[in-house]
């Protein structure tokens, strides 16, 4: 049977996360078997809720699946909900009561998932207190899922990471890093492992430049005091990006496991060539939007200072010193307020070193190009999941032009319909004990290491914001830093 057997308590039972996410991803795995009747799920925070309520709040947020009344009736009846505050010992011990008695009700055979859907600064004192008060089991599993953001620094990481790691062992957490749950993402390895053609070109003997590209169309929204505390360097790239990267640079692991990943990760982060302070300028460039077109200016925005010097928009480029990469760009970029909502990555290839089409006849042509274009492939991530490989070939008439063409391929949308949203994937991942797609601690350690640098340079300096309008791709500066090595994005607006 490919039921999984587990007691959730989720911390943080009544938050965003939860009932945007959580809920209805525990709602999938149920729909498909994966959760049956050897489940349940306490729900602690805060609010006083009753049982009732708590199975409304469920069945609210898993409203829009159009599951049929009585399925839902009978998946919520699942939950419990247990009020209190995580800083009150007395609450642990209710918490193990609940947890026992629910034990012995559904068959849950020890075995238990913490997710902890609250603010970071919480985590230590859960972590402790599931020590203390005796709620890890001995006889089941224990798992701990937490959510980003992971730190504010190195330091602030190291810190969180030793609280963690005084009540679970490393293969006990399981840090939540979204991007490793989608579809696309998962699919680099498939192509670079499991195609002649691509792992043979995968070194800087046929590749141009790397470009990476997560962009937001929204603005702030309601995260406006987390962000502008935090900024899209922290936010985006000392995880999503820098993960994403180490995925696409990576040596091939032994085999296909979490252990043999985690190595070839940890090996790529490592690689990436440190910046000193004096570097930072000419390396990554930050942006923030101004207004436009009845948008707001990031600094006008709800709950954000006038004086903010919030990055709402970072580009940089990064290098990575071994044998496989040595000369070869990555150039990242992320930020809000930009043209659309999309992440894609584009793997730009060497130009043939002469074009032979070029000689006199065609050039009296006037259709004529004096180098052929780079073959680019790109990983579509999202909204559209799919690739796109484009190529010169012959134009079409007399003379013999060349043209790009596009090879295109997208999985069609029924398929992706169905595919597992990325926490139904993780939540199920970690039901199963794998944390392949999970952060671990040395790749946390290693991207913060990077990052903090950079961050430390911005907080020294005064940047010159507001520098870009919404709706555009960011500020010149971005294109500027691909220029002076004679590149240029791929996307372009
Ligand atoms: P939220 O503010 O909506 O929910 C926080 C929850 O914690 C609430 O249930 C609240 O009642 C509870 N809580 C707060 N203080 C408490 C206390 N002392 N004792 C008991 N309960 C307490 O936050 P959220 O948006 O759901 O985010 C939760 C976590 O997930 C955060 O770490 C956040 O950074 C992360 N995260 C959220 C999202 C998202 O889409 N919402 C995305 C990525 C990461």
């Amino acid at each position: 049977s490919k039921e999984k057997i587990a007691l959730f308590t989720i911390f943080g039972g009544t938050g965003d996360l939860a009932q945007r996410k959580l809920y209805p991803s525990l709602f999938k795995l149920y729909q498909k078997g994966y959760l049956q009747e050897h489940f349940a799920v306490i729900g602690t925070a805060r609010r006083p809720w009753t049982d009732e309520h708590y199975h409304q709040v469920v069945a609210d947020a898993i409203a829009d699946l159009k599951a049929d009344p009585a399925t839902v009736t009978k998946f919520a009846s699942h939950f419990y909900y247990q009020s209190h505050d995580v800083t009150d010992a007395q609450h642990y011990v209710t918490l193990k009561k609940l947890s026992e008695k629910l034990d012995a009700q559904y068959g849950l055979q020890d075995n238990r998932i913490f997710y902890l859907a609250m603010a970071p600064n919480f985590f230590g004192t859960i972590a402790q207190h599931l020590r203390s008060e005796s709620i890890l089991t001995t006889n089941g599993f224990n798992r701990v899922i937490i959510e980003k953001p992971f730190g504010h620094d190195f330091e602030s990481a190291k810190e969180l990471n030793d609280q963690l790691t005084a009540t679970f062992n490393e293969n006990q957490i399981y840090r939540i890093d979204h991007y490793l749950g989608k579809e696309m993402i998962q699919n680099i390895s498939a192509i670079r492992f499991g195609n002649n053609i691509w792992e043979s070109l995968w070194n800087n003997r046929y590749i141009s430049n790397v470009q990476v590209t997560l962009s937001e169309k929204l603005g702030v929204e309601e995260r406006a005091v987390y962000y502008d505390n935090s900024g899209a360097l922290r936010d985006m790239v000392q995880n999503h990006i820098l993960q994403i990267l180490s995925l696409l640079t990576m040596e091939q692991p032994v085999e296909f496991t979490e252990k043999d990943i985690d190595v070839e990760k940890v090996k790529a982060l490592r690689s990436i060539r440190a910046l000193k302070p004096e570097e930072v300028a000419t390396n990554f460039v930050r942006g923030q939007y101004a207004a436009a077109d009845g948008v707001k200016a990031y600094r006008h925005e709800d709950k954000i200072s006038p004086e903010s010097n919030t990055d709402t928009f970072v580009a940089g480029k990064i290098m990575i010193d071994n044998y496989r990469w040595s000369g070869v760009p990555f150039y990242v970029r992320t930020g809000k307020r930009l043209a659309d909502k999309f992440t894609r990555i584009d793997i730009v290839f060497k130009r043939p070193v002469l074009n032979i089409f070029n000689h006199d006849d065609v050039r009296e042509n006037g259709d004529a190009k004096t180098s052929l274009e780079s073959n680019v492939l790109t990983i579509k991530v999202e909204p559209t999941e799919g690739f796109e490989l484009r190529m010169n070939a012959k134009a079409i008439g007399q003379g013999f032009a060349t043209n790009p063409v596009n090879l295109n391929f997208a999985h069609d949308s029924a398929a992706t319909a169905n595919s597992p949203e990325a926490y139904e994937r993780l939540i199920h991942d970690a039901l199963n004990g794998d944390a392949t797609n999970f952060t671990h601690w040395q790749e946390v350690a290693y991207s913060w290491k990077f990052v903090d640098t950079i961050q430390k340079y911005w907080d020294e300096h005064t940047p010159d914001f507001p520098n870009y309008r919404p709706g555009s791709m960011g500020p010149v500066v971005a294109d500027q830093l691909l220029a002076k090595d004679g590149h240029e994005w791929v996307y372009k607006q």
